[in-house]
C-alpha cells in the first residue's frame, strides 16, 4: 500500500490493539499480563521492550499510542512518560555521565533549564554552556572535547527564537555529540526534527498532543536503538510510567491533531497579526508573522506554526499591566497551553520570583510581556476581548 496520509494515521488504529471490533480499543488496566507457561514468560523476558509482563514496562493502551506517536513523527520508536519533564529527564541522562558538558539556549524551558543547572550540575559535575542558538558559529565555538549533548528547543520558550536544526545535527554528528530537540511548540505535525537529523525528540504531550487539557504526559522519539536503551534504563529503572487511562486519552486526542493544529495555527495568526497593528503593543514574538527576524528559517524547517506567542505592551507600569492581564475576559489564566482554551500568563510572575534584576534583563523578559495560548474560540471574539482591555488601559 502506498504510504498513507498523516490524518489517515491518526484516525486509525489498525487492528492489532481492538478486541470484538471495539472501534475504540479498550483500556488495558492492568498492572500485570499473564502467561500460559514457563516456557512462554522465560521466552517473554527475551524481549522485554515488545512483550507485554508488567506495566511498568509495557502496555497494550500505551504502546498503541507510542506507535502512533513513533510513525507521524518519522521516527523508528516512541516511549510514552508520566511527564514531559520525565521524557526531558530520561533523555538528558542517556546523553551524559559524570563530568559531560551540554550546549543549550538561553531561552529554553524553564524546568528544563533548572534540571540542568540546578540539579544535574551539582550532582553529577556537568558542565553547561549557554548560547542564544541563532547562529551556527557559536555551537561551533561552545564544542568541548567532553560535549556529550546539544539540547534544543525549538521554537524556543518566552521568545520562540529558531536554531537552524539541520546544520547543528549535522555539526553534532560530525562530532559524535547527540542532539535532542524540545518540539513540543511545533508539534510532529508541523516539524519533523528526526528527518532533519536530530537524535531524539521529545514533547510535552500536556499541550497540543494532548489538546483537551486534561492530561499530563510526555513522549520521546527516535531510532530503535536509542529508545530501547532508554526503555530498559532510564524509563523502566526511574519508571516515570504513564497511566494506561492518560495514554487512551492521548488516542482520543491524536485522532483530531492535525485538524486541531490547523485551526490553532488559522487563529493565531489573526491575533498576531491584530496585536503587531496595535498601537498599545510594542513588539509581538510570533514565527508565523513576517515581521518575525527568523521567518526565513522557520519556513524552512517547519511546515506550519501553532498558537503561543508573546507580546509586549508598550507601557512597564505594572498598576496598567496588572489591569490589562485582569481584565480579559475570555483569556483566562494560567500556565501551560496547547488546549482548546486560550490562555495568558506573564513570564515576569515565574522569573521576578526565581531571577536576579540582571538575570531577568539578560534574558530579555520585560515586565509588560504577555504570554498567550490561542484556543480553538472563535478568533473575533478574543480580538474583542484582547481590545477591550486593552483600550482599559
Ligand atoms: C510544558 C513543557 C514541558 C514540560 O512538560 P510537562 O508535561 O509539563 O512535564 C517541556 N517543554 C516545554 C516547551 C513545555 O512547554
Amino acid at each position: 500500500m502506498k504510504k498513507i496520509k498523516i490524518e489517515t494515521l491518526l484516525a486509525h488504529d489498525g487492528k492489532k490493539a481492538h478486541s470484538k471490533g471495539a472501534v475504540v480499543p479498550p483500556i488495558y488496566q492492568n498492572s500485570l499480563f499473564t502467561m500460559e507457561s514457563w516456557e512462554d514468560i522465560d521466552q517473554a523476558f527475551d524481549d522485554r521492550v515488545n512483550n507485554y509482563i508488567y506495566s511498568r514496562g509495557n502496555n497494550p493502551s500505551v504502546r498503541i499510542v507510542e506507535d502512533k506517536i513513533a510513525q507521524i513523527a518519522g521516527g523508528e520508536s516512541a516511549k510514552l512518560f508520566a511527564s514531559g519533564m520525565g521524557a526531558i529527564s530520561a533523555s538528558i541522562l542517556s546523553c551524559i555521565e559524570k563530568g559531560s558538558h551540554v550546549i543549550t539556549i538561553k531561552n529554553i524551558y524553564g524546568p528544563t533549564n533548572n534540571l540542568l543547572q540546578s540539579y544535574f550540575k551539582p550532582k553529577f559535575g556537568i558542565d553547561i554552556t549557554y548560547i542564544s542558538g541563532t547562529e551556527i558559529s557559536e555551537f561551533e565555538n561552545a564544542i568541548q572535547d567532553n560535549t556529550s549533548l546539544i539540547f534544543l528547543e525549538s521554537p524556543s520558550s518566552v521568545i520562540f527564537s529558531l536554531q537552524d536544526i539541520k546544520s547543528i545535527s549535522k555539526l553534532a554528528k560530525n562530532k559524535g555529540i547527540k542532539t535532542i530537540i524540545d518540539n513540543t511548540w511545533a508539534t510532529p505535525i508541523y516539524q519533523k526534527p528526526l528527518a532533519m537529523g536530530v537524535d531524539l525528540e521529545v514533547h510535552s504531550c500536556s499541550k497540543y498532543i494532548c489538546g483537551h487539557s486534561d492530561v499530563v504526559a510526555g513522549v520521546v522519539i527516535g531510532s530503535e536503538e536509542i529508545i530501547t536503551n532508554i526503555f530498559t534504563k532510564e524509563f523502566e529503572l526511574l519508571g516515570a510510567k504513564i497511566a494506561p487511562f492518560e495514554a487512551w486519552l492521548l488516542l482520543r486526542s491524536l485522532r483530531t491533531l492535525k485538524i486541531r493544529m490547523e485551526q490553532h495555527q488559522k487563529n493565531a495568526l489573526i491575533i498576531a497579526k491584530f496585536l503587531e497593528k496595535h498601537p498599545k503593543i510594542e513588539k509581538v514574538n510570533y514565527p508565523g508573522l513576517k515581521s518575525f527576524p527568523q521567518y526565513e528559517l522557520g519556513k524552512k524547517q517547519m511546515t506550519g506554526f501553532s498558537s503561543l506567542m508573546s507580546f509586549q505592551l508598550k507601557t512597564d507600569d505594572l498598576e496598567k499591566i496588572k489591569q490589562f492581564f485582569n481584565g480579559l475576559s475570555l483569556f483566562q489564566i494560567g500556565v501551560s497551553w496547547g488546549g482548546h482554551e486560550s490562555l495568558i500568563y506573564a513570564p515576569a510572575i515565574s522569573y521576578l520570583k526565581e531571577l536576579s534584576k540582571e538575570q531577568f534583563d539578560e534574558m530579555g523578559i520585560q515586565l509588560g510581556d504577555m504570554r498567550i495560548s490561542i484556543g480553538l474560540e472563535s478568533a473575533e471574539d478574543l480580538m474583542e476581548d484582547i481590545n477591550r482591555s486593552l483600550s482599559s488601559i
